[in-house]
């Protein structure tokens, strides 16, 4: 084989968790490959729309820097986000629908942005690609075939991290996984993300504010000073509205999968992004199932939107801006690692030694059969171990993201974008030691992971000592 192909690290799949591992192991110097068959970086925070970034802070600690800071700072710079924006709540405590830290960012920038420290990372980038077969031998991973419009070749490394959501890789190598929830195998529901722009927010503010008792939570960010003269002066979170929700759906103006509204006002004025829509009993890994989500959330979309328009106050000259290309999958498979976060790890924020990132976003469960929402508040932040990145059986393969190991419920937290890249960053310094020592991902020397993860800003185990 050319050696132009053989790599030490192999990073599948360029959503956040993907992205933050391949600038992990690129920034420990070793040879890393990332394939990604989007033609852009990101994942759902670019393909979905989905956004803003849910907390990275355990009230006011902040828990995650690393790799997800650094891209915030480039972010900040180009304009792209405003920063981490804490969020008030009239009920002490109480952090519904943002985990308190909110982070908006222009997922157009963020493209850019990803592309650039990716490179910048030395990191050999295939975008247009994907993986069509996964050649492995008793638990190790020998090569992947990929394949783009006019090329087919073979990729060769010494370590595979599968951050495909989905666990496509470490499942065709034999991982075992788990679906949905333990009762039934469902799992949470997809959703399509839209944006509406020219929303007059000052009128949308100021009825939140008078109808705080028909809303299920608010919060209005605080924005820094100093920003760029085009970036709003003012921001709402909010979920609620059920009593309109509801009238709407029993009259049939309304054609919606949830019993409320949720809307994020951007950082660019004008612009809301809504996580409303609704579509439950769907399989994110098969294609039939999402191309039918594709068009009935589309449908939910434009309804929302046209009864925004006429009962929304300040919608009333809003339009739709934007909608995720790609269907917003929460959850699919989950591969079963030597340990599995479990819930109550996540609520009573349970420390591990061999913890390589923080979690603190809470329990956010959207319901995977009605059109409810459940959410727990957590009492501290937690570890998430490192054994929860090595996938049973598979001894050159390591796992982060949406596909970590993890049950239902903890998923439910440990999930979110910036999450997500913490765990990204642990498994490409993981990889790339391993790679480098010639050693299994098992055998590799833990505190000197957590050593070389504290030496690229990250926070691990033992490294703050946060109360609830
Ligand atoms: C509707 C919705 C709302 C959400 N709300 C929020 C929110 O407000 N804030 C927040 O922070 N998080 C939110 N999340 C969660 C968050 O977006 C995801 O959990 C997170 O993006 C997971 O990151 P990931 O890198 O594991 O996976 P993904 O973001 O799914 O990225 C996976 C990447 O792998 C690629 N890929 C897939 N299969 C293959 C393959 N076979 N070969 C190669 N590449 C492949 C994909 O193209 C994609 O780029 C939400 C998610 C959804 C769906």
């Amino acid at each position: 084989m050319d050696s132009a192909n053989q790599y030490d690290v192999a990073v599948i799949g360029g959503g956040p968790a993907g992205v933050a591992a391949a600038i992990a192991a690129g920034r420990m110097g070793v040879k890393t490959v990332l394939i990604e068959p989007n033609p852009y970086l990101g994942g759902a925070g670019t393909a979905s729309m989905v956004g803003p970034w849910m907390t990275n802070y355990h009230q006011d600690t902040q828990v995650i820097k690393g790799i997800f800071q650094d891209i915030v700072d480039e972010l900040v710079k180009y304009e792209g986000s405003t920063g981490t924006l804490k969020c008030p709540y009239d009920e002490p405590g109480k952090t519904q629908g943002t985990g308190g830290h909110i982070t908006p960012f222009d997922g157009e920038i963020l493209k850019y942005v990803l592309h650039k420290l990716v490179v910048k990372a030395g990191v050999n980038l295939f975008l247009n690609t994907f993986v069509d077969q996964v050649n492995s031998n008793e638990g190790t991973i020998e090569s992947v075939g990929i394949r783009g419009k006019s090329f087919a070749d073979t990729i060769k490394a010494k370590k595979f991290i599968d951050t495909t959501g989905d666990g496509d890789i470490a499942v065709q190598a034999g991982a075992e996984y788990e679906f949905g929830r333990k009762e039934d195998g469902l799992s949470q529901p997809v959703t399509a993300m839209f944006r509406m722009s020219y929303v007059d927010i000052d009128t949308f503010i100021e009825y939140t504010d008078r109808h705080r008792n028909d809303l299920v939570w608010l919060t209005y960010p605080i924005l820094p000073d100093n920003l760029p003269s085009h970036f709003a002066d003012k921001m709402v979170a909010v979920t609620g509205f059920n009593d309109l929700v509801a009238k709407g759906q029993e009259s049939g103006e309304l054609n919606l999968g949830r019993e409320r509204i949720t809307i994020f006002s951007d950082f660019k004025k004008g612009d809301v992004l809504f996580n409303a829509t609704r579509l439950n009993r769907i399989d994110g890994t098969k294609n039939t199932d999402v191309i039918r989500a594709g068009l009935e959330l589309k449908e939910q979309v434009l309804s929302l939107t046209s009864f925004a328009r006429k009962h929304l106050p300040g919608f009333s000259n809003a339009f739709l801006s934007g909608a995720s290309s790609q269907v917003g999958i929460r959850e699919t498979r989950r591969i079963v690692g030597d340990y599995v976060l479990a819930q109550e790890d996540v609520l009573r924020g349970r420390k591990f030694d061999d913890g390589i990132a923080k979690g603190c976003f809470p329990v956010d469960i959207h319901s995977p059969t009605d059109r409810k929402n459940v959410w727990v508040e957590l009492e501290d932040a937690y570890d998430i171990p490192y054994r929860c990145l090595l996938p049973v059986g598979l001894e050159n393969v390591l796992v982060a993201g949406r596909c970590l190991s993890a049950t239902h419920e903890a998923l439910a937290s440990a999930r979110v974008q910036s999450h997500s890249m913490a765990q990204g960053q642990a498994a490409g310094i993981a990889a790339a030691m391993s790679a480098a020592n010639g050693v299994t991902t098992r055998e590799i020397n833990v505190s000197q992971l957590q050593k070389y993860l504290r030496d690229q800003n990250a926070i691990v185990a033992g490294d703050l000592e946060v109360t609830g």
